[in-house]
């Protein structure tokens, strides 16, 4: 029999948790902000920040910021943007910015955070320094929602070691009851609701000692209520940046414009190879009247977005692609909203048919063939879009 206490427990082996407790906890955080979005997010005793680097592929985060008293941890875990993050950027803003500092200080920096995550923090502060801990997160940082993890003391006797706590760095381990109390006291007195769960299964028969990890979920009863009290400008900031790392973002437009270029050429260079390819066919086989660039649309599967657009054509040694038919790529159009953004944000990159309804590619400089024995028109398809004769611009 085991009591609340964990008590009479026999150990007979080392538990070990699959996936780690560790890994456990910041899933744990990870799917709340999956289920909840929210923008700004900070991770108090954030360490070598793991949990914000896991953070930062969540597109609903724009601010990340990690808090931690041991700055040479900071310096060294500092994240840099990659040449991946430029190639493909994100749809919204990041910032994330590291701070040295200790989570009892207040700095404004901290104020107006949708979720602010002290992971396995609160079990390494003094007594003075806990004291003050319930005032600085909920009375002063207020943000909208706090995630609080700490060890449970009753699960301590289930381990093999001999050790008081499970860190020599913990200044005390709570059991339930004392974590719940004073979660509650602190979620009272500063208009919060809790809610408490765990991570950490115990092993059959001892289920009354409850999970390995104690989580308090609090959420602010009225949001965004306390913010207006405090004014950034009369409050000192008391950390220092370690660091802050800029990603880029689509809501920059020399990165929307360079996304939307490779898009762009990327498309325009498989319609111009496929344009060669049944040129070159119908060279081989010179088999008459035979359209082989409209037998290619043809072949497409039936569900081709650019199905009912413009097809591309050729006036001489012009290749012309329509913007709508690129614009039906559904990268395309996810990246530009529009058709007028697209010509706006590709004008400078790509030479434009005079109507600028076009992209014109001069294909004869190019490839090693030639085109002038070829009736280029004739890959046109049937639509032209404006109705372009031959040898003229559209
Ligand atoms: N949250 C991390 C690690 C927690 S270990 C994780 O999930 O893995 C506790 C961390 O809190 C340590 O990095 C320690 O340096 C930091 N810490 C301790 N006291 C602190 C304080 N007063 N203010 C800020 N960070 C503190």
């Amino acid at each position: 029999m085991v009591d609340s206490e964990g008590r009479g427990v026999q150990v007979k082996e080392n538990i070990k948790f699959t996936p780690s407790l560790s890994e456990q906890r910041h899933k744990f955080v990870l799917d709340f902000v999956r289920k909840h979005k929210p923008q700004k997010v900070a991770d108090l005793g954030c360490a070598n920040c793991k949990l914000l680097w896991r953070l930062k592929y969540h597109e609903s985060i724009e601010v990340l910021a990690g808090l931690d008293i041991d700055e040479n941890i900071l310096t060294r875990n500092m994240l840099h943007t990659g040449a991946g993050d430029y190639l493909d950027p994100r749809e919204r803003p990041l910032t994330i910015t590291l701070y040295h500092g200790s989570v009892v200080e207040k700095d404004p920096c901290l104020l107006g955070f949708d979720l602010i995550t002290c992971i396995e923090l609160i079990e390494h502060l003094e007594a003075k320094e806990l004291s003050q801990f319930p005032e600085v997160i909920f009375g002063f940082f207020s943000p909208t929602t706090v995630i609080i993890s700490t060890p449970n003391s009753e699960f301590n006797p289930l381990f093999s070691g001999k050790t008081l706590f499970r860190h020599p760095d913990h200044k005390f381990e709570w059991n339930r009851t004392q974590f719940q109390s004073w979660a509650l006291d602190a979620a009272r007195h500063y208009g919060y609701s809790v809610e408490f769960t765990g991570l950490g299964e115990p092993p059959p028969g001892a289920e009354a000692v409850g999970f390995c990890t104690q989580i308090g979920v609090f959420v602010k009863n009225i949001p965004n209520a306390v913010e207006s009290l405090h004014n950034e400008k009369t409050i000192e900031c008391t950390y220092t940046t370690v660091g802050t790392v800029i990603y880029p973002s689509l809501k920059e437009e020399k990165y929307l414009r360079k996304a939307v270029s490779n898009e762009v050429f990327s498309q325009i260079l498989k319609l111009k190879r496929a344009l060669l390819e049944s040129l070159k066919m119908k060279k081989d086989r010179d088999s008459g009247d035979e359209l082989e660039f409209v037998k290619l649309e043809c072949d497409k599967s039936k569900n081709d977005p650019t199905e009912e657009t413009p097809k591309p054509f050729c006036i001489g040694n012009v290749f012309y692609i329509p913007l709508e038919r690129l614009f039906s790529f559904p990268k395309i159009k996810h990246l530009c909203g529009d058709l007028e953004t697209l010509k706006m944000l590709i004008a400078d990159e790509v030479r434009l048919s005079s109507d600028g309804s076009s992209v014109m590619i001069n294909i004869v400089d190019e490839e090693d063939c030639d085109l002038s024995d070829n009736d280029w028109d004739d890959y046109s398809g049937e639509e032209r879009n404006g109705g372009g004769s031959h040898g003229t611009c559209l």
